[in-house]
């Protein structure tokens, strides 16, 4: 099976006002037709930007040359959830994706596999893609768990019914979010494909799920890492905040 096409996506976190969306947007949609041979884009704006991001990218959106994601989700369709935004919401503002178990959601709000899987079931089920983010901390590298607790952690939270079609895994090393710092390109490529014998071991089009490194992906690192076999893009936070950054990191797949 044809390794899949590289998936660029950025999470822009609770990062930005209407103005600021909208520029960055612009950039973006600018700058696509340039890197679309290399990478699918996908941007995840916070949830008061992303009607305004949609209008803004027009055609690129329009056409999927761009794509437009959430940054989490909740497991009912609707309902007395104060604060919180049903998949369905997502898909009808025009997302395809959502991101969820970001480590951000699973320490700052205590969110465990059992959620995190429900809410990837929810997704799919309103016709989004999660994108099921799992990594260890630095804590559980140095104790030599990290392939236990990632694994752990897909084996809880992928949905039964994933393939290759609906669902993508990002790899992020809670320790390399927004630190600058990165595991080796050894150890990238020893995560990535222990997820991948899993994913195949477990679902009939395993070899096909995107699998994503994130964690301090920036321009001068992008090339080395989207290099490895089981690595099928990036999901980026800290550089997707600026547009020319986000695209050199495609252009660099
Ligand atoms: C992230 O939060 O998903 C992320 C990868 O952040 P950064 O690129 O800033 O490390």
């Amino acid at each position: 099976m044809a390794a899949p096409k590289t998936l660029i996506a950025g999470n822009w976190k609770m990062n930005g006002l209407r103005a600021d969306g909208v520029r960055l947007a612009k950039t973006i949609s600018a700058g696509a037709p340039a890197v679309v041979e290399k990478a699918d884009l996908l941007v995840c704006p916070p949830a008061t930007l992303i009607n305004l991001v949609a209008n803004t990218l027009g055609e690129p959106l329009r056409t999927g040359l761009i794509g437009l994601g959430g940054q989490d989700c909740h497991q009912e369709t609707s309902g007395a959830f104060t604060g919180d935004i049903a998949p369905a919401m997502l898909a009808d503002l025009g997302c395809t994706y959502v991101i969820v178990g970001h480590s951000e959601r699973r320490i700052g709000h205590r969110e465990d596999d059992p959620l995190i899987w429900t809410k990837a079931v929810a997704a799919q089920q309103a016709g989004l893609i999660p994108i099921i983010c799992v990594g260890e901390t630095e804590e559980e590298r140095d104790r030599g768990d990290a392939l236990e607790v990632v694994q752990k952690q897909i084996n809880g939270s992928l949905p039964d019914a994933a393939k290759a079609s609906n669902v993508v895994v990002a790899y992020e090393p809670v320790w390399a979010i927004g630190t600058g710092r990165t595991p080796s390109l050894e150890n990238i490529a020893e995560v990535h494909d222990a997820i991948r014998a899993l994913l195949t071991d477990r679902l009939r089009d395993g070899e096909g799920v995107r699998l994503l490194y994130g964690g301090s992906v920036k321009p001068g690192n992008a090339a080395d890492i989207l290099a490895l076999d089981n690595v099928n893009g990036a999901l980026v936070g800290g550089a997707s905040l600026k547009a020319e950054d986000f695209l050199a990191i495609a252009a660099a797949a």
